[in-house]
């Protein structure tokens, strides 16, 4: 038997995430990973290296409760928000026999983690609008311990109705875990979910520092729930999962300086976000541009994957989204820094002119 034979089936059959990194290419303009244009500058204050550090870092968790409106007890710290989807699955979640639910197109770790974890998933399509589809997805409970929902939406950028996520919560009370994905909510503050905690014991939130902190380099993300989640997700999180440096920055991204410092950058994306789109609307081979509340939009083009591979050409690596449910012709493009966004016009001008 080969190495790759003696893994499990389900890791055989396995198809990773297609990470923006791990796809490749040899690009100066990197606008395929929603990330920010450049790095804050911070530097290590903590030079303890020889400890192990605190399992969950207290002044880390007391400065994001702070800024995220909720308790300490409230908040559970991992490896980027890409570990908080992976503790909800395996700590949910029966391997071959539980469930979890999404709604395409979305962000596809939520696929890739339940796979990994020898978990089914149901998939309830969002609706023409990229809304919830509820009705269906009250048909699909059956088995589903965890529903993730995207809010705003990766790739689509819009955000879920309110009321649908209330619905959502009340349909599923006692029989599921509903996540809601609040990546991106620093774009639009005012939508978060996080103030609902006290209402469903089943919610949970997942952020992360990767996209308006400008710190995917850290991984570092969140997961906010009641104490009694929170406990359970503890059980299953590794001994240290975050190590003393990133913590350490982390804190420091979330002091008043660094919470100032995100305010202004979200305010700076949501201007070229503004600028990006006057810019495209008018050209010929420009579809549609969905409307964003996130640090991306998403733009159906007549030809989306000449528009991609002929700007890719150029070194300007965006995220083709052409196979995802419902969006062929489609590209989620990052806001970049000012330059940047100005060379995406630039190409995609040149190849309107053609
Ligand atoms: C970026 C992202 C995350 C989390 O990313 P991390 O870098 O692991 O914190 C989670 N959900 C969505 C939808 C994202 O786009």
């Amino acid at each position: 038997m080969t190495i790759s034979q003696l893994s499990r089936k389900n890791i055989q059959a396995l198809t990773p995430y297609q990470s923006a990194r791990r796809l490749g290419g040899k690009g100066d303009v990197w606008l395929n990973a929603n990330e920010y244009a450049t790095s804050p500058d911070l530097n290590l204050q903590n030079r303890t290296f020889n400890r192990y550090p605190e399992a969950q870092p207290q002044k880390l968790i007391e400065h994001y409760a702070a800024y995220a409106g909720v308790k300490a007890e409230n908040v559970l710290v991992s490896r980027g928000g890409d570990e908080g989807i992976e503790l909800l699955i395996r700590a949910f979640c029966e391997p071959e026999q539980d469930t979890i639910l999404y709604c395409p197109p979305t962000y596809g770790m939520y696929a890739v983690s339940a796979e990994t974890c020898g978990i089914q998933s149901k998939t309830v399509p969002l609706t023409a609008d990229f809304q919830l589809n509820l009705a269906e997805i009250e048909k699909n409970l059956e088995g589903v311990k965890v529903v993730f929902v995207c809010s705003p939406n990766n790739p689509t950028g819009n955000l879920l109705k309110r009321a649908d996520l209330v619905a959502l919560l009340e349909m599923t009370r006692d029989r599921a875990i509903v996540v809601v994905d609040e990546a991106y909510i620093e774009f639009c503050p005012q939508a978060t979910m996080a103030n609902e905690l006290a209402n469903y014991p089943h919610l949970a939130i997942i952020r992360t520092l990767s996209k308006a902190f400008a710190l995917a380099g850290l991984r570092c993300g969140f997961t906010l729930a009641n104490p009694e989640l929170i406990n359970v997700l503890q059980k299953v999180i590794a001994p240290y999962p975050i190590p003393v440096p990133v913590s350490d920055l982390a804190c420091q991204a979330l002091d008043s300086n660094g919470l100032a410092a995100m305010h202004n950058r979200a305010e700076e994306v949501l201007q070229y976000r503004t600028w990006l789109i006057n810019e495209l609307q008018p050209l010929p081979i420009v579809e549609q541009i969905f409307s964003s509340e996130a640090n991306y939009i998403l733009v159906k083009f007549q030809n989306g994957t000449n528009v991609f591979n002929t700007l890719w050409d150029q070194g300007i690596i965006l995220r083709d989204q052409n196979k995802a449910l419902g969006l062929s012709n489609c590209i989620r493009i990052t806001i970049g820094s000012e330059q940047e966004n100005r060379r995406v016009i630039e190409a995609v001008r040149a190849i309107s002119a053609k």
